[in-house]
């Protein structure tokens, strides 16, 4: 098994990236972001919590994402592997995740993190809001917050991982082949 976290602020290409991933290294990608999408439009309790937060840049509480996180995994025992993307974002996240792959005698592989300055990241998500519906990427406020929560919060998932040796930092500047090609490196290590 491979699990790969993969890690990076808001618009720093972990989307775009793991769908390359999943293909190469034939793995399941779970998108924490997607999953509150669709329960949003199925129109679940899950979703309408979810959407609260989710529309101000927030996050939403961690015993809702494990929870959610958790049965995602459980439908689907038979993979290789997992690709974790927007997820953990928390500490707390991250010990859920450890503790669930752990009773499987599993672990995190790798955290693999896009690097990407705060001003292309606007730009990026400025441009994706034009079109992805994502009423969260159209909002500069809801974007500065979500690059704030980032930092306040997410960033110690990086060095939760990296005191266990387990973080790689790889620069998400160029064409989405470069860093690819980037990622693949630092995966096959692991892989
Ligand atoms: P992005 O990485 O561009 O911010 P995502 O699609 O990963 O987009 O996430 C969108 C929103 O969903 C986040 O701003 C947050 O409100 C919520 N979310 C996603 N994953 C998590 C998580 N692991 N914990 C808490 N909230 C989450």
């Amino acid at each position: 098994m491979i699990n790969l976290i993969l890690f990076g602020p808001p618009g720093s290409g972990k989307g775009t990236q793991a769908a390359k991933l999943l293909e190469r290294y034939n793995l399941l990608h779970i998108s924490t972001g997607d999953l509150f999408r669709s329960e949003i439009g199925n129109g679940t309790e899950l979703g309408l919590k979810a959407k609260s937060y989710m529309d101000k840049g927030e996050l939403v509480p961690d015993e809702v994402t494990i929870g959610m996180l958790e049965n995602k995994v459980e439908q689907n025992p038979d993979v290789k592997g997992y690709i974790f993307d927007g997820f953990p974002r928390t500490v707390p996240q991250a010990e859920a995740l450890d503790k669930m792959l752990g009773g499987k005698q599993q672990a995190v592989s790798s955290l693999v993190a896009l690097t990407v300055d705060d001003e292309e990241l606007i730009q990026r998500l400025l441009n994706r809001g034009k079109t992805s519906g994502r009423s969260d990427d159209t909002n500069i406020d809801t974007i500065k917050n979500r690059i704030q929560v980032y930092k306040n919060n997410t960033t110690a998932v990086a060095d939760y991982y990296n005191s266990k040796d387990k973080a790689v930092f790889v620069d998400g500047i160029g064409s989405i082949d470069e860093i690819f090609s980037r990622l693949c490196v630092e995966i096959d290590k692991v892989a």
